[in-house]
């Protein structure tokens, strides 16, 4: 048996979904192959599980601020097993969507592990399956270090697959899944402590910001390790695990270790020297601005080319590939990648789009640039004891003062990124946020008001 598409994406993923789909739509047969479950890193052990987790997470934060609203509430309990199921038939209902998604756009999906037998050929189940166009949209993986017991730690794909709530976390890793990570089970009651190799998480942000999270963390006594490596993991005669660190110090009784130290390509046993595909020395598909790789028609989109990871960046290279591949209209139809916002559900959450201050200065010079900050309790906090202050910046740049970064953190900042995101990207000025009316009493209002 074989059969043979126009397009043919493997993963079903955000990337190869989306890409699949717009073909599709766009008039080709169109499949997609999946080994594991649809919709990928993001839908299954990424970001709809970890924003569920993040909302559970935001309703403990407001338990605790609850009496000062008045409320004289008795806390029962929490229930992470609850929690687990109601976040899993979410996504059972999620990925029942994207095969009516499928159905209605006539791409055939594929249930298998497919291999490469040559540039237009793939093996999935036994059977050949050629196509015109391939696009390699397998994602990536959570990578775990290199020393003895490391294999007692789970990954970011073991904590959602936790049944019940651990009592001491060690979470390991400065990126956005530490840092998501270690705020969700601290705000749900586990003793977690967030171990980084460095001075803090999240090193490549703007330091106003990272420095007010690290305020953060210390007012809601999340113990943060600062240049802490783990050098051997032990499992104790309870089964509890002890942590030996570099400087020699232990950690013990922990229950659950989570690495969260960066994620791999999943591209070893695709078989893509079949093709000819070459990677780079990571595994990462590197492509052009096209997402073509060095193999002409086959592509690659999303974490497999290890280019700003996020679940909207695959999206939109994938539909806009197919765009270019089956729309005579778009020839030239590729991804933008300027000026891409992104937030880390962190507690209070973060967004940023841009240049951090450091960067701009090392681009252009500081004085070049003009630097606005602000520094306040939302109102939501600020009538707690556990009052915190948000802090906004914007990095402008020249006379004109053109935005070149807007960076957040504060409670609602993840919602709202997006706006000021598409006056950015318009390639808005401090004069066109002051020019705009305030909307109050919001957080958002300090970005138009900054002087
Ligand atoms: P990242 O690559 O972002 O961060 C991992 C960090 O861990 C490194 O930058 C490094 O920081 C530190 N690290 C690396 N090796 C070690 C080690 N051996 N021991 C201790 N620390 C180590 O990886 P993540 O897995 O957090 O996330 C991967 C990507 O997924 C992100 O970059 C992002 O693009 C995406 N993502 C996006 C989310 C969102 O949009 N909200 C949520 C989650 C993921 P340092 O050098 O400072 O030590």
């Amino acid at each position: 048996m074989s059969r043979h598409y126009d397009f043919l994406a493997i993963g079903a993923g955000s990337g190869g979904i989306a890409s699949a789909n717009r073909a599709a739509m766009r008039g080709a047969k169109a499949a997609v192959i999946e080994a594991k479950a649809v919709g990928g890193t993001c839908v299954n052990v990424g970001c709809v599980p970890k924003k569920v987790m993040w909302f559970g997470a935001h309703i403990a934060e407001a338990i605790k601020y609850s009496a000062s609203y008045g409320f004289d509430l008795k806390q029962q309990g929490f229930d992470w097993a609850t929690l687990v199921k109601n976040r899993e038939a979410y996504i059972e209902r999620i990925h029942g969507g994207y095969q009516r998604g499928f159905s209605s756009n006539g791409v055939d999906y594929i249930q298998g592990f497919a291999r490469f037998i040559d540039k237009n050929t793939v093996e999935v189940n036994g059977e050949q399956i050629t196509a015109d166009h391939i696009t390699i949209a397998v994602g990536g993986r959570p990578t775990k270090p290199q020393i003895p017991g490391a294999e007692l730690g789970i990954d970011s794909d073991g904590f959602f697959a936790l049944t019940t709530q651990p009592k001491k976390a060690v979470v390991v890793g400065a990126g956005y899944i530490a840092v998501e990570i270690a705020g969700v089970l601290h705000a749900l009651g586990t003793e977690t402590h967030l171990l980084v190799r460095g001075d803090r998480p999240l090193r490549s942000f703007d330091t106003d910001i990272t420095d007010a999270l690290l305020s953060r963390m210390a007012q809601d006594k999340l113990p943060l390790h600062t240049h802490s490596n783990v050098q051997s993991v032990e499992k104790q005669p309870d089964g509890l695990l002890s942590l030996t660190l570099e400087k020699g110090q232990t950690i013990k009784d922990v229950d659950c270790l989570v690495w969260a130290i960066g994620r791999e390509p999943t591209t070893d046993a695709i078989n893509l020297a079949a093709a000819g595909v070459q990677t780079d020395e990571h595994g990462f598909i590197r492509t052009d601005k096209y997402q073509n790789t060095n193999v002409p028609g086959i592509y690659a989109v999303g974490d497999v080319t290890g280019e700003a990871q996020l679940t909207p960046v695959a999206i939109k290279a994938g539909r806009l590939l197919a765009e270019r591949l089956f729309n005579p209209a778009l020839p030239d139809a590729h991804m933008d990648f300027s000026l891409i916002p992104t937030v880390v559900f962190s507690h209070p959450p973060i967004g940023t789009i841009g240049l951090s201050e450091a960067d701009a200065i090392a681009i252009y010079g500081k004085e070049q640039l003009k630097i606005y900050r602000s520094g306040f309790a939302a109102m939501y906090n600020a009538i707690t004891p556990h009052r915190a202050l948000s802090s906004f910046k914007l990095v402008c740049l020249g006379a004109e003062e053109k935005i070149i970064g807007l960076h957040g953190i504060g409670e609602g900042m993840d919602e709202i990124l997006q706006g000021f995101a598409v006056a950015i990207k318009m390639g808005a000025t401090k004069a066109d946020f002051d020019a705009t009316v305030a909307l109050h009493p919001t957080s958002a209002e300090e970005f138009v008001t900054l002087r």
